[in-house]
């Protein structure tokens, strides 16, 4: 016999720290830089570039010896200054929430638990199904329906139309593929992409997403909704889908929820309602009225990290019809089995709901916000950021160097520098570089967009921290630049 190999690390060695005092004044010290970070929020530039040095520090060899707690907490510190700026109250760009300090607190909780949620019985599970409870609530959605806290209205879209997609085929399409079938859907064109990318996915392909014409507000044309349906019938295909936007974002507009809800019923079609920003809106009183319709869903996905201001990363897909959606994703191997008592109970699992199997308790983020906050106040927030909106769109109006390039349906302005007249293309650049010059100035970061053909400046409002003086500064600052651009 052969004596065993001593062990290599002695047998009482764990991962856990030597000294617990010393992690814990680490800790300490680094939530107090992190609070510092958020309680400053407004100080400094919206964003600043990655520094050289941080990259190259980045690019270290693989750590092969440990470094220990201390050092990393150094250069942990070291990345708060270089976020993607959405916490600054002069984030304007795309469609970001700006997060909220009590999310610290959440995650160090999911931290310490480090609970793995695609099942079994613990406290996280019960958090998440409490918050799909509370958002079938608020959106007036069955008791019988589902929902599953993910990582945002990409992977919602993503459950929520293969729960669609099987459901056309008689669930045949779990053990078969798609076989012949023949699915179409339908959305908007100013829909995200991230319904075609869900077409794509699913198999169906994107040209089986048939992009319908919007109007003037940015709706979509139900006219040309019911022709293409037609067309597409006669033509053998079997329409499936319909997708509405409660809140597209290039403008923010909300589709006529009420009318897709009553040609989805009598078409026999599935409505999926992306409502990712948009549909948060239902938290304020006077916001309400313009989702109507969206309670008469089959399918709702939406964001908690954009307009709700959870921290990154968290939406929800609710399903009005529970059985259909754990048809879609149930699978029960012999190691998954469930029992009704003991640590295996807690039926039914997300696992049976969705594509992951172990996942995270980002619920336990959304909980908390949601508690701390109050569904009334995150409402009134909103409405605020509406009125932001519509503030920044008088200024603009008002300005004579500025010109408006969409109507203002929610918190989403669209604009561009005018003067001196010139060549379309030379407006288009001399936005871009606006656009660029105020975002490298670390002064205001809005985006880029495309209005009927020309370059527009983009101001997104999902901004808690956002305030008018905030707005007068992007106007000046826009005025300013656009005559400083022309005149070099
Ligand atoms: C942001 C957004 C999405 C995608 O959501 P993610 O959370 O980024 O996956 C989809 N639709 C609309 C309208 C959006 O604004």
């Amino acid at each position: 016999m052969t004596p065993s190999k001593p062990p290599a690390i002695a047998e009482e060695t764990s991962l856990d720290p030597a000294d617990w005092e010393a992690f814990a004044n680490t800790a300490h010290q680094l939530l107090d830089q992190a609070m510092d970070r958020l309680r400053t929020a407004r100080d400094g530039p919206v964003w600043r570039p990655v520094p050289e040095a941080l990259k190259a520090g980045l690019a270290a060899p693989v750590p092969r010896d440990p470094e220990g707690s201390a050092d990393v907490a150094t250069a942990l510190a070291g990345l708060l200054p270089y976020g993607v700026g959405n916490t600054h109250p002069r984030f304007f760009g795309w469609v970001h929430g700006s997060g909220a300090p009590g999310n610290l607190l959440s995650d160090i909780t999911a931290a310490a638990l480090n609970a793995n949620c695609g099942g079994r019985d613990h406290a996280a599970i019960y958090v998440e199904r409490q918050v799909v409870a509370w958002c079938r609530e608020l959106f007036g959605f069955p008791q019988t329906g589902s929902g599953l806290v993910v990582s945002g209205t990409s992977m919602a879209t993503l459950i929520a139309l293969k729960t669609a997609r099987d459901a056309a085929l008689d669930f045949t399409s779990r053990d078969q593929g798609l076989g012949p079938s023949v699915l179409v859907g339908y959305a908007a064109r100013s829909a995200h992409s991230c319904i075609a990318r869900t077409f794509d996915l699913l198999g169906l392909g994107t040209d089986a997403l048939r992009r319908i014409e919007t109007d003037a507000d940015g709706r979509m044309n139900l006219d040309a909704l019911a022709c293409q349906i037609r067309r597409d019938r006669d033509a053998g295909l079997q329409p499936a889908m319909l997708v509405g936007t409660a809140g597209t974002v290039d403008i923010g507009a909300i589709d006529d929820l009420s009318a897709l809800a009553d040609i989805a019923a009598e078409q026999g079609l599935w409505l999926h309602v992306d409502g990712a920003f948009g549909a948060c809106a239902i938290l304020s009183d006077e916001l309400r009225p313009r989702l109507a319709g969206i309670e008469r869903a089959q399918s709702l996905a939406f964001d908690f990290h954009k307009w709700l201001h959870v921290n990154y990363d968290a939406g929800c897909v609710l399903i009005r019809d529970g059985a259909l959606h754990r048809r879609a994703f149930a699978v029960t191997p012999d190691y998954l089995s469930q029992e009704v008592r003991g640590l295996a109970a807690g039926a039914p699992w997300p696992v049976d709901f969705g594509p992951e199997l172990s996942r995270g308790a980002r619920a336990i983020r959304v909980w908390a916000h949601l508690k701390e906050h109050g569904t009334r106040r995150l409402g009134q927030m909103i409405r605020r950021n509406c009125e932001q909106a519509a503030y920044l769109a008088d200024r603009v109006d008002a300005t004579p160097e500025l010109e408006r390039l969409a109507p203002v349906a929610l918190n989403i302005v669209c604009f561009r520098a005018t003067r001196p007249e010139g060549e379309a293309g030379a407006l288009d650049q001399l936005n871009r570089d606006i656009v660029i010059a105020l975002q490298e100035s670390g002064l205001a970061a809005p985006s880029t967009t495309r209005i009927g053909g020309v370059l527009a400046i983009r101001v997104n409002l999902t901004n808690h921290r956002t305030r008018r003086q905030d707005l007068d500064l992007l106007v000046e600052a826009t005025v300013h630049l656009a005559r400083e651009l022309t005149a070099g």
